[in-house]
């Protein structure tokens, strides 16, 4: 819901202020229309109804994954394309997966998102109604911000949309942002307040591969952004989550291993404990050509032009013990929602 609007609205109808309250507090339990707000005089919620639509985003499609993840396409009011996800554990937890962005300016060559054009941050109703249309269909404890888009470029309305985020469920502590290595972002998640996770999508220790994988990596490279993180976690007590996608023949060898090992334990806390832990992503294929995906300009010189293939399954158990082996916690991460395009790296919003 676009919060201001409400605001304004209530005001120019004489509205006492808590009712604003009234109406945020209805959304985070799941209410599907005004007329569920029975504490509200029925004037108003037919006022309302005419003048502040629900949510800023228009839903066009519900996506249902065999594992029970849900991906839905939306689109903003100026008809930019966004997709958000909904994954669900057997361990009874429901994450959400939220975009900052409608496509994104950075082009990491792995990324499907990448290779759409970029639109324009979302601002933090947007942010929001990616939330609260899932807590329409259940309850929800967990947020990534691993959408569409670099949430550290969209900073202040990503923290402004996560002071919100414990009104529909997700605590602070259960709100994970996930960045390319922003420095600017990351140092302005270290002076702020809420205890909220940090995660590094890394995805190679040497800096010539990442600058090809990840072509910002030139504008800060890895070197500055451990140090980022090593200030992140000196401040805010919170070890820093490193993403890595294992893309066969690319960023898995032996050796790329023992490099990553070496550059994470190089990086430790004040009593010499590790500040980082390592995901590894199995990698989904995707084909990130524009020309192959049909959405993209080729002409405006959009996106990378590069297929990648998943590593196997035995390289990254092989992987995985090198780091454990040289001490960095390290765990494989869970794929999600494959056969709806929903798992890392693949939100593209086909229908753009
Ligand atoms: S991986 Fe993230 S930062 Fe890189 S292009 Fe995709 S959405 Fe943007």
């Amino acid at each position: 819901m676009d919060i201001t609007l409400l605001d304004q609205t209530l005001a120019s109808a004489g509205q006492p202020r808590f009712r604003a309250g009234q109406i945020w507090e209805w959304l985070c339990r799941g209410a599907e229309s005004y007329e569920q707000m029975s504490n509200l005089p029925a004037g108003l919620r037919s006022l309302l109804a005419d003048q502040v639509p629900l949510s800023c985003l228009k839903v066009e499609q519900d996506a249902y994954a065999r594992d029970g993840t849900v991906k839905a396409l939306f689109r903003t009011g100026d008809g930019r394309p966004l997709e958000a996800v909904l994954m669900r554990y057997r361990d009874g937890r429901r994450s959400i997966c939220l975009s900052s962005q409608s496509g994104c300016p950075l082009t990491c060559s792995f990324c499907a998102t990448g290779t759409m054009r970029f639109a324009r941050n979302l601002s933090a109703s947007e942010i929001l109604d990616q939330a609260l249309h899932f807590r329409r269909m259940e309850a929800i404890d967990h947020c990534v911000f691993m959408g569409m888009g670099e949430p550290l470029i969209n900073v202040e309305n990503v923290l402004a949309a996560c002071e919100r985020l414990p009104d529909v469920g997700i605590g602070h502590r259960k709100i994970t942002l996930s960045t390319v290595g922003w420095i600017p972002g990351i140092e302005r998640l270290t002076q702020q307040s809420m205890p909220l996770r940090l995660a590094l999508s890394l995805h190679a220790a040497d800096e010539a591969l990442r600058s090809e994988l990840m072509p910002v990596n030139e504008r800060y490279p890895l070197s500055d952004v451990i140090e980022a993180c090593k200030a992140f976690y000196a401040a805010r007590k919170r070890r820093v989550f490193v993403e890595y996608v294992m893309l066969a023949g690319v960023n898995d060898r032996y050796e790329q291993a023992l490099a990553l090992a070496k550059l994470l334990r190089a990086a430790v806390g004040a009593s010499g404990e590790t500040i980082f832990k390592v995901n590894l992503i199995p990698w989904n294929p995707v084909d990130t050509r524009p020309a192959q995906r049909g959405y993209a300009d080729p002409e405006a010189g959009e996106g990378p032009a590069r297929l990648f293939e998943g590593s196997s399954r035995e390289s990254i158990a092989a992987f995985k013990a090198v780091l454990v082996e040289r001490g960095v916690p390290a765990t494989v991460r869970l794929t999600r929602g494959r056969d709806i395009d929903a798992a890392c790296g693949q939100l593209a919003a086909k229908a753009a």
